[in-house]
């Protein structure tokens, strides 16, 4: 378990950030209260993976400026320092030590900061970035900053390089470019990742050259999402990298949310119509198998009724687990509406299908869904159809039919479209 190191003399304040830490993102905090204890902590735990991140008071009563931070830094950990004086020359001296932030105790908005950047540090080493930089020193400095913040980071030294790695590493989030490079300038490199990635996908950050304040609009205008005017400082690069990677998680976050189902947590109808025509087309022209299955809970409206609504909806969800569990990677599962879902399942006909199908609807016949203390057993009829080369339509109005008449026939059974 990662956890997070809290040295900090006044016993107030520490107690107040464990807090936080472990109620707003469920880590565990330990707190040493002086520097030879957060030595006895860290020897302790030798193991450098014990804390995945510092948090330092700059003074401590028995190590002053801040000997604190050059001691968690070398032993590899993020160090997040707070301080009740911020005046510049302190500011420099705290930047100088490659820490992640620097944050005021003086006001009580900086504790929710704080958190932010400990939620940013735990989820960053799952964030890759390019540089790209024809200036080994540049890249040098900037992977620097980079690593200092966890992320994983990708290096390239001319645009067609970038480019060749952006497609190896579809995974990269932001690209951090420079303008002036042999072959191909920064611009064109961002008029080219945007041929294949989209701003909401991809955030690119230009980098300006000194005084140049035209290029930082020709960077936006051909699809970049933010700038940096040289020389910036080390702040700002990691204010405006947070900025563009959080816009990026919250849209995606909104497109999340506007596709799924929030009971079940299964794609909504909405969605299954546009991805489902472009999983049939592309199945489709392929000649691969697909079967593309309508299941129906059978009495449904009894468990409403003698059970009550809430219930009910632990039934669905229970359904919709048992569903989501059995298909996942190429497959596709949506909850139509009610209790009705659709499973698109890629390379999959003939006996084949229908053995996977009663498979599912034996596993949730046998299953019982738990709301509190009741316990509700419920079956599904499902209605198969494995002709992909007629419209989606079709297939649709085939699987539809063959599960009403799985229902007509005694319900629990799956039929195949005629
Ligand atoms: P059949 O075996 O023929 O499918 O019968 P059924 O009772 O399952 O089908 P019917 O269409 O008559 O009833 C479906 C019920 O599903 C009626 C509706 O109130 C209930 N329902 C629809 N959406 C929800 C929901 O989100 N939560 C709950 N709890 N019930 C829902
Ligand atoms: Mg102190
Ligand atoms: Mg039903």
């Amino acid at each position: 378990m990662e956890k997070v190191l809290i040295v900090e003399d006044s016993k107030v304040f520490a107690r107040i950030l464990i807090r936080k830490i472990e109620d707003e993102l469920f880590f565990d905090a330990c707190w040493a209260s002086n520097f030879e204890e957060a030595r006895y902590l860290l020897e302790e735990n030798p193991d450098n993976n014990t804390f995945f991140v510092a948090l330092l008071d700059l003074h401590l009563p028995d190590a002053d400026d801040g000997r604190i931070v050059d001691y968690v830094i070398s032993r590899g950990i993020p160090a997040i320092v707070f301080t009740g004086d911020v005046e510049s020359e302190i500011r420099d001296r705290i930047w100088s030590k490659k820490v992640v932030d620097y944050v005021s105790k003086e006001s009580p908005d900086s504790l929710d900061y704080l958190v932010s950047l400990v939620r940013r540090i735990s989820l960053n080493k799952f964030v890759h970035i390019l540089v790209v930089d024809d200036s080994q020193t540049v890249r040098n400095h900037l992977v620097r900053l980079l690593t200092a913040h966890e992320f994983i980071v990708h290096e390239a030294n001319d645009g067609a390089y970038a480019l060749s790695i952006l497609e190896r590493h579809p995974e990269i989030k932001v690209v951090i470019t420079d303008y002036f490079m042999p072959g191909m300038d920064g611009v064109e490199l961002t008029r080219r990742i945007r041929r294949g990635r989209r701003k909401d996908e991809l955030a690119v950050i230009g980098i300006s050259a000194y005084g140049n304040t035209i290029l930082s609009a020709r960077f936006i205008k051909n699809g970049a999402n933010d700038f940096l005017n040289k020389p910036f400082s080390s702040e700002e690069f990691y204010c405006r990298v947070t900025q563009n990677l959080e816009m990026l998680e919250y849209i995606q976050k909104l497109r999340e949310t506007s596709i799924r189902d929030p009971l079940t947590g299964l794609y909504n109808r909405r969605h299954f119509f546009e991805a489902a025509k472009a999983i049939h087309s592309r199945l489709c022209c392929g000649q691969a198998a697909m079967t593309l299955a309508m299941i129906d809970i059978d009495h449904f409206k009894k468990v409403n009724d003698t059970y009550g609504h809430a219930v009910g909806d632990e039934v669905l969800k229970h359904v919709a687990h048992g569903l989501a569990n059995r298909f996942r990677g190429s497959d596709f599962v949506a909850r139509l509406g009610g209790e009705e879902f659709c499973v698109i399942a890629a390379g999959l006909e003939g006996q084949h299908a229908m053995g996977v199908f009663n498979d599912l609807r034996n596993s949730i016949e046998r299953s019982k869904a738990k709301a509190g203390k009741t316990s509700v057993g419920v079956t599904i009829s499902i209605g198969i159809c494995d002709k992909p080369c007629g419209s989606l339509d079709a297939m649709l109005a085939a699987a539809d039919a063959a599960l009403y008449k799985a229902k007509r026939t005694g319900r629990n059974r799956v039929v195949w479209a005629d």
